[in-house]
């Protein structure tokens, strides 16, 4: 089912989670586990995010370095086919512009397509950790809006080759992030918000956000899109705390901003414990006052660690 129609038929605020793809080697069971734990509050949608490669450095014993390019998290793909008919709940791949070309794209549409994958979020990617800025495939897309375009085409039965008799229409519905706090490469909000519209005018149908732990940021930014004239649901994007290095990780990964008061009582925990206390009291806090907004799901980035997102649930639903 589109994620959009199921927004739609539900009154009430819906749940839902986005997943990591175990490291290459390892089982499929980390995911059922965290699935496990979270299904009795029936998640609507599972997110499963795509890691593209990296590159690695192996010396050789002469002393040269060779450099090697490793995708550590692959199995996008496969997840969501395993999720979907193990579990009968919706999940969504994400697929980025990064490390694909236009074929490969439209390869990964079909495979999708033929697995019953009803949603896609479309993304463009980080540059590669040992890159500066993002580059595209040569024969790939610099921005999601272009990916858009390419999956849209495909909904039209438009593929690359023109040349195909009676090509099959796909009825992708599509997904795009937006940043609350603004994309760290956008030079100011009007530009990002800008694009963001864009994305929308493409055909991108609902907007997950990027994880924020003020909720004043998300108000502000659902206004600002509502007074661009976009109409899509915006779903807002959660994460719990776990740990002190989380403080200053997030912000460096992520470019958000941790309300002081959260840092505070964060830093003044002497255990573990305690720093989950406080990151779910957080968590149930922001929960609620969502929910009084009027959201239509909670996003949770689970990161692998179902324990503090069950621990708010419990408490919200
Ligand atoms: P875009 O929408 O393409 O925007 C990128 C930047 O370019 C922005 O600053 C924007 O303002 C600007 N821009 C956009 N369009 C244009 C245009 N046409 N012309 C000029 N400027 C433009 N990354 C992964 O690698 N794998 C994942 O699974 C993943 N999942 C994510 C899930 C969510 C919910 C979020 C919020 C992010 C996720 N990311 C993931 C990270 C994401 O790929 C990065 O934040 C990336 O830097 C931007 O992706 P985007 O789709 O927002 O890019």
């Amino acid at each position: 089912m589109k994620l959009t129609e199921h927004l739609e038929n539900s009154k009430d605020t819906l749940f839902s989670m986005e997943i990591l793809p175990p490291l290459k080697g390892q089982g499929v069971e980390s995911i059922y586990k965290t699935i496990d734990e979270l299904k009795e509050f029936n998640p609507a949608f599972i997110d499963v995010t795509y890691h593209r490669e990296e590159y690695t450095f192996k010396k050789h014993p002469n002393g040269l370095l060779e450099k090697r390019s490793t995708k550590k998290r692959p199995g996008t793909v496969g997840i969501c086919a395993a999720i979907k008919y193990k579990y009968d709940i919706e999940a969504i791949p994400h697929l980025i512009c990064g490390g694909f070309t236009k074929e490969e794209t439209e390869n990964a549409l079909i495979d999708l397509n033929f697995l019953g994958i009803d949603n896609v979020l479309a993304l463009r990617g980080d540059p590669i950790k040992t890159e500066r800025a993002f580059t595209p495939e040569p024969d790939g897309h610099n921005y999601t809006t272009d990916l858009i375009k390419q999956i849209v085409d495909m909904n039209n039965g438009v593929y690359m080759d023109e040349e195909l008799s009676n090509p099959i229409s796909s009825d992708f519905c599509i997904g795009v992030a937006g940043y609350p706090e603004k994309h760290f490469e956008a030079p100011n909000m009007k530009s990002d918000l800008k694009y963001l519209k864009k994305k929308i005018e493409e055909g991108a149908d609902y907007i997950v956000t990027q994880m924020f732990f003020n909720n004043k940021h998300y108000f502000d930014f659902v206004k600002l899109c509502r007074d661009e004239g976009i109409t899509v649901p915006i779903i807002p994007g959660l994460k719990t705390i776990t740990t002190k290095s989380q403080l200053n990780v997030l912000p460096r990964f992520f470019h958000l901003e941790i309300p002081e008061e959260l840092s505070d009582e964060i830093e003044k925990c002497k255990t573990k414990e305690e720093v989950n206390a406080v990151g779910v009291e957080w968590g149930v806090q922001q929960a609620k006052e969502l929910i009084e907004f009027g959201v239509p799901c909670l996003h949770y980035y689970t990161m692998g660690r179902a324990k503090t997102t069950k621990k708010i649930l419990e408490q919200i639903f």
